[in-house]
């Protein structure tokens, strides 16, 4: 059998690939606290469901145009433009399955090979295996202690062959919310150079300690022309396996886009189209409930990390993640075992403690583990607990 180099190179999502073997340990009983994953463990709201089961009565059943139905899109222009301040027409919009397909989209779009495409680290596992997929190069830029954009990094690795640059604020996994200034410098950057920025804003709604968010497109004219805006339902409405996402750009990338798609996959789900419209255009009171669950539980779960001895944790100004530095555990040993990395300290928490957590290699953290706190208060406390216990393993207690 002979598999293609392009996809013989590409090692399979470190989240997507954990997670399976959660389900399938808690489908044989096994005791274990997720923390892992990064979607909301609430219900899609009930008008949303509504919408898709009147679409099914209705028949929406059928093909419908690539780049999505007519309706939806202009409930994505009119969000972007009240929530974001960002001017699109319906044509300047491609509706896909999930953000995943819209960046994907966008990669295959702007780059080629021998191309590269900056990726500041720590970042979310696909990024890097998409620009692969593209055959183009990734180009892995480091940030700033506080995973700040470091532009003297960024402006180093800009080439002539620089085609774009993928940033994702607020920022799966480091929780950081990127400020304007750094965006309008970032924007004068991809001005001067000539490249495109793929602004992945899946998490603009869950933002929290009074950080802003603000879309790089709408900074200026000209930042609107070198951006291509992802966004999403799945993590605002908690819609993750409905598949919808979208990307907005200027017309004629775009067009191409869709008609990249229309190859690939075609239009996204009809009936998730509907339910996606009714989930932008419909009752918006769901998603502040959310995002207040969500805060609470940061906070909580912040404030039980910085007390763990040899931890230490940046807090979170968005998205629901907090990435602990447990690098003063490597070298440390229980019963034999040697923590001698991410990959150890995720693998033993899993084992000793029954709690599932990525580890930070997996987005170039390799200090960090990331814990989601998209679980009950009760399970992440009760995690947490178990947590702790285990740390004192390693601490020889
Ligand atoms: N971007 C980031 C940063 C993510 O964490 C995820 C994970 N869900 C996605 C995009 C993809 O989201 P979707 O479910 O819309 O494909
Ligand atoms: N984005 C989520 C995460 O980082 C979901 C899994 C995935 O698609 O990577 O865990």
């Amino acid at each position: 059998m002979k598999i293609s180099e392009r996809v013989r190179r590409l090692s399979p999502s470190v989240t997507v690939e954990l997670n399976a073997k959660i389900a399938q340990m808690l489908g044989e009983g096994k005791d274990v606290i997720k923390m892992n994953i990064g979607e909301p463990d609430f219900d899609t709201p009930d008008h949303i469901k509504a919408a898709a089961k009147r679409a099914l009565d209705e028949g929406f059943t059928k093909y419908t145009a690539v780049p999505g139905i007519l309706g939806l899109r202009e409930c994505i222009c009119k969000k972007l433009l009240a929530d974001n301040k960002l001017t699109y027409k319906v044509s300047e919009i491609c509706v896909t399955a999930g953000a995943k397909q819209a960046i994907m989209n966008a990669v295959l779009t702007i780059a080629e090979e021998g191309d590269e495409i900056l990726i500041p680290i720590p970042c979310w596992v696909s990024y890097e295996s998409m620009v692969e997929i593209a055959g183009a190069k990734p180009v892995l830029v480091p940030t700033k202690e506080d995973f700040r954009l470091d532009f003297d990094a960024i402006e180093q690795a800009v080439t002539e062959r620089t085609r774009g640059i993928i940033i994702n604020t607020p920022n799966n996994p480091t929780g950081i919310v990127y400020p304007k200034e750094d965006l309008e410098r970032l924007a004068a950057l991809a001005d001067q150079s000539d490249f495109f920025v793929i602004s992945d804003e899946i998490y603009e709604k869950l933002i929290y300690e009074g950080a802003r968010h603000v879309s790089m497109a709408s900074l200026s004219e000209n930042a609107w022309e070198h951006t291509i805006t992802i966004n999403g339902v799945s993590k605002a409405y908690s819609m993750t396996g409905w598949r919808i996402g979208y990307m907005a750009g200027p017309g004629p990338l775009i067009k191409k886009a869709a008609g990249l798609q229309g190859h690939m996959t075609s239009a996204s789900n009809a009936i998730a189209q509907k339910a996606a419209q009714e989930a932008i255009g419909g009752p918006q009171e769901s998603v502040e409930l959310m995002r207040r669950e969500f805060d609470k539980r940061r906070l909580a779960m912040y404030e039980r990390l910085i007390q763990m001895p040899d931890i230490t944790c940046q807090n979170a100004e968005g998205a629901f993640y907090l990435m602990p530095d447990v690098s003063a555990y490597y070298g440390r040993k229980a019963g034999g075992r040697e923590i001698k990395n991410s990959v150890d300290m995720a693998a033993y928490l899993l084992d000793a403690a029954g709690v599932a957590v990525v580890p930070g290699d997996g987005f170039y953290a390799p200090k960090n583990i990331r814990l989601s706190y998209s679980n009950s208060m009760e399970n992440l406390m009760r995690g947490l607990t178990r947590m702790e216990e285990a740390l004192k393993g390693l601490r020889g207690f």
